[in-house]
């Protein structure tokens, strides 16, 4: 394939992605409106007409605000390819450092990170302190905001650093495979950064707190012992500094598990409904989707790190990115960046996998914990604080919802 054909797959592919999910969020947009006259039904005396309204304005201005960002960035990232940016950066780095070494690779990775990071401020800025302000959920002082932008630069530094070293250096010395054993450790890397994230990393941004003892814990505790499942503590957190969003996870392997309540979510729910919806929690550990989910990652990763061997030594893949000559590190970059508009159309088939596990989570806990009415209603008043879209178009949760929508799921629960 000649640099040039493999540039217009690539602008089919590309616009492809952007005309198709635009077009996914207007007609999401329009069935959304197009129920704002009424209420789904088994909403009627749950959830008052006004706050129905809101999630219907909020789910609007979400989906304006995504779709205008979508576009903006379209010129802005073709005039850096067709103006050559990849291969500028390169020379405006060799002025500084020698092009050969691998500080100089790292260097070049970091610079489009940089970019990267600096371009997605205002638009978060703006989702949170416009949109999420406006209805209610933002808590967030800006001082906390860039506070947690520096931690999470020095985390990413304090990660990130050692692997794009560790790739490149693999590259060097390791030979062919050197893709196999890159993949390797940055996968054992990511177990372990999923291991101690809860114990070490999650405080750094929240404070944690035992659960008191109490009805409550006692509660979880039996719930826990009953069906055999192992942990390590019972938290909460102060969400509430940031956002009135509530949410409650476990995470953490091993004997580093946890089970973290946001303040939020106890200061929303009842007691019984916080032990059905952590009896949910726990499905998802006792019917072993975590670990499908990472055998799906492995697969997934380590074809990416193939075909980014591959990518590698392809010509045209520099040819069509106006990226100047070979090297590692740029088809790493054009790789992170790209290969997202090659495999878009799998999204639903993740989402479809994620929504299976939901729904046998549901049923876990039903079965476990034995309150259907708690988990139905903690569903509904879930969706009700966090102003869900209750009803979003087919093909739109088709294909982005790693969750079932509320009705649907509360239905499934009434057939358990
Ligand atoms: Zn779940």
């Amino acid at each position: 394939m000649t640099s040039s054909t493999f540039f217009w797959i690539f602008v089919a592919l590309y616009f492809t992605h952007q005309v198709a999910e635009t077009a996914l969020t207007f007609l999401n947009m329009a069935h959304t409106r197009k129920h704002q006259g009424k209420i789904p039904a088994y909403f009627k005396d749950k959830m008052d007409g006004e706050r129905y309204q809101k999630s219907i304005r909020y789910t609007l201005e979400r989906s304006w605000f995504g779709v205008v960002i979508r576009w903006l960035k379209v010129p802005f990232l073709w005039a850096v390819i067709l103006w050559g940016g990849f291969s500028a950066l390169d020379g405006f780095l060799s002025s500084y450092l020698d092009s050969s070494t691998l500080i100089f690779s790292v260097a070049y990775c970091l610079a489009i990170g940089f970019i990267l990071l600096l371009t997605g401020i205002p638009v978060s800025l703006y989702s949170n302190f416009v949109i999420e302000k406006k209805f209610g959920f933002n808590k967030m002082t800006a001082k906390l905001f860039f506070l947690d932008q520096l931690k999470m630069l020095a985390l990413g530094a304090a990660f990130g650093l050692p692997i794009l070293f560790l790739i490149f250096w693999l590259y060097e010395v390791s030979g062919p495979l050197w893709w196999l054993w890159a993949f390797l450790s940055v996968f054992g890397f990511e177990l372990f950064v999923a291991a101690v994230y809860p114990t070490f990393l999650a405080p750094l941004f929240n404070k944690f707190t035992p659960l008191p003892n109490g009805e409550l814990k006692n509660r979880i505790l039996e719930l826990a012992q009953k069906i055999r499942f192992k942990l390590s503590g019972i938290f909460t957190i102060d969400g509430s500094k940031r956002s009135s969003h509530s949410n409650a996870y476990f995470a953490g392997i091993g004997r580093f598990r946890r089970i973290v309540l946001f303040d939020t979510l106890q200061s929303q729910l009842s007691e019984s409904e916080i032990v059905a919806v952590l009896g949910h929690e726990m499905g998802h550990n006792k019917k072993r989707h975590i670990q499908k989910h990472l055998i799906l990652s492995f697969v997934i990763e380590g074809i990416g790190f193939w075909i980014l061997s591959l990518a590698i030594e392809w010509e045209p893949l520099y040819g069509a990115f106006r990226a100047g000559s070979l090297a590692p590190y740029k088809a790493l970059v054009l790789f992170s960046l790209f290969g997202g508009h090659f495999t878009f159309f799998l999204t639903p088939l993740s989402n479809y996998l994620s929504r299976k596990h939901e729904y046998e989570a549901d049923r876990f806990s039903v079965e476990v914990v034995g309150d259907k009415a708690s988990m139905a209603s903690s569903l509904v008043k879930l969706s009700k604080e966090n102003l869900s879209n209750l009803t979003p178009h087919p093909l739109y949760s088709f294909y982005y919802y790693s969750h079932p929508t509320t009705l649907e799921r509360v239905q499934a629960i009434e057939n358990t």
